[in-house]
């Protein structure tokens, strides 16, 4: 029984790596030897080349530079249909700004990234239930810098708070939040493009500002059975986090260290959820953050949740890509 109760919770959290490619504008100056490899032979292990040692990381899957934007869907595609079937799922991108975060969630034009092709895929497998139940889908999404919340899908980026339900089921809402009905995918693309215009320009005043602040993206599915009229009510949340370079080490001052404190202490706080999670702890500290905060019904036990860390291969990002695997460990 124990063992199961393990085997559970182990599966209920993914931990995955992807290596970003060398791209040309990577190639301009120092520090640019590989110092990450992958093994054709082993999918979980990742090998890094840190002061002369190398040392090994074992996670539940590690994609190669190479691999495609429908490659690292495929690893995500369960989860994504686990919330039609009444999951809540949490689907991270972790990583140092640059290192992919936003290609893997929102990806281009050419190659869309897990945003687009999860509610994709939940269009087309509502579509193939539609003789025995009936869904309905709603988003809604918000960035939170700074501690702050703010509505990516109004006109100006309304500020908002979280609030707990005054039912006494202890479950929280936002007052105000755009919660948009979706049709169709082609609806949903463009409210994806919306939110992804207001991200850039909420923050004009500091071009640092989208690598900065956490965005998320919360898809719900409600589900009808025909016959029996039984309720599934599943969430999906799409987080691109918050880069995690540690730069109050470079002598950060006044705003720009709050600014990195707070997202220190952010995604510290997740990595504190969920490791509480997988130690099957009894406190498990929601409140340290705004975006364990808003997320706590989602990241529960019985839920799902990938995690998916993004490294640079070039040796000028080795002590930032040794954190980064570092954090994978501690959450897997
Ligand atoms: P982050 O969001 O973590 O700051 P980005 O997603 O913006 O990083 O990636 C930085 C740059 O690298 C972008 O121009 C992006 O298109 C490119 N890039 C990242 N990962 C890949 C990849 N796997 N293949 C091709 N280009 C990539
Ligand atoms: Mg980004």
């Amino acid at each position: 029984k124990y063992h199961e109760q393990l085997v559970e919770l182990k599966g209920n959290i993914r931990v995955l790596c992807r290596v970003k490619p060398v791209l040309k504008e990577d190639q301009h100056d120092e520090g640019q030897m590989v110092v990450v490899t992958t093994d054709p032979n082993n999918e979980s292990a990742v090998t890094v080349l840190h002061k002369g040692k190398s040392r090994t990381f074992e996670l539940d899957k590690v994609f190669h530079p190479q691999a495609t934007q429908e490659e690292v869907f495929q690893e995500i595609e369960p989860l994504v249909t686990s919330c039609i079937d009444g999951y809540h799922v949490c689907i991270f991108a972790y990583g140092q700004t640059g290192s992919g975060k936003t290609y893997t969630m929102e990806g281009t034009a050419e190659n869309p990234g897990i945003n687009q092709r999860a509610l994709k895929h939940l269009f087309s497998e509502i579509e193939d239930r539609k003789d025995m139940w009936t869904y309905s889908v709603t988003v809604s999404s918000v960035e939170i810098y700074n501690e702050v919340l703010r509505d990516l899908l109004s006109k100006d980026g309304e500020k908002l708070d979280i609030k707990i339900n005054p039912d006494g089921t202890g479950q929280l809402h936002v007052p105000g939040l755009r919660v948009i009905d979706v049709k169709s995918f082609q609806h949903i693309k463009k409210i994806l493009a919306k939110a992804r215009r207001n991200r850039v320009t909420f923050g004009t005043q500091m071009n640092h500002h989208s690598s900065r602040s956490h965005a998320l993206l919360t898809v719900t599915v409600l589900g009808t059975d025909l016959t029996t009229g039984t309720k599934t009510s599943g969430k999906l949340n799409l987080v691109d986090l918050a880069g995690s370079e540690r730069v109050w080490k470079s002598g950060a001052e006044g705003e720009r260290l709050k600014e990195a404190q707070n997202i220190n202490r952010s995604l510290l706080a997740l990595g504190d959820v969920i490791q509480a999670l997988r130690g099957r702890q009894t406190h498990v500290p929601f409140r340290n953050s705004r975006l364990t905060y808003l997320l706590q019904d989602s990241l529960g036990k019985g839920n799902k949740t990938a995690m998916v860390v993004q490294i640079s291969s070039l040796e000028r990002n080795v002590e930032e890509t040794m954190c980064s695997l570092k954090f994978a460990q501690r959450v897997c």
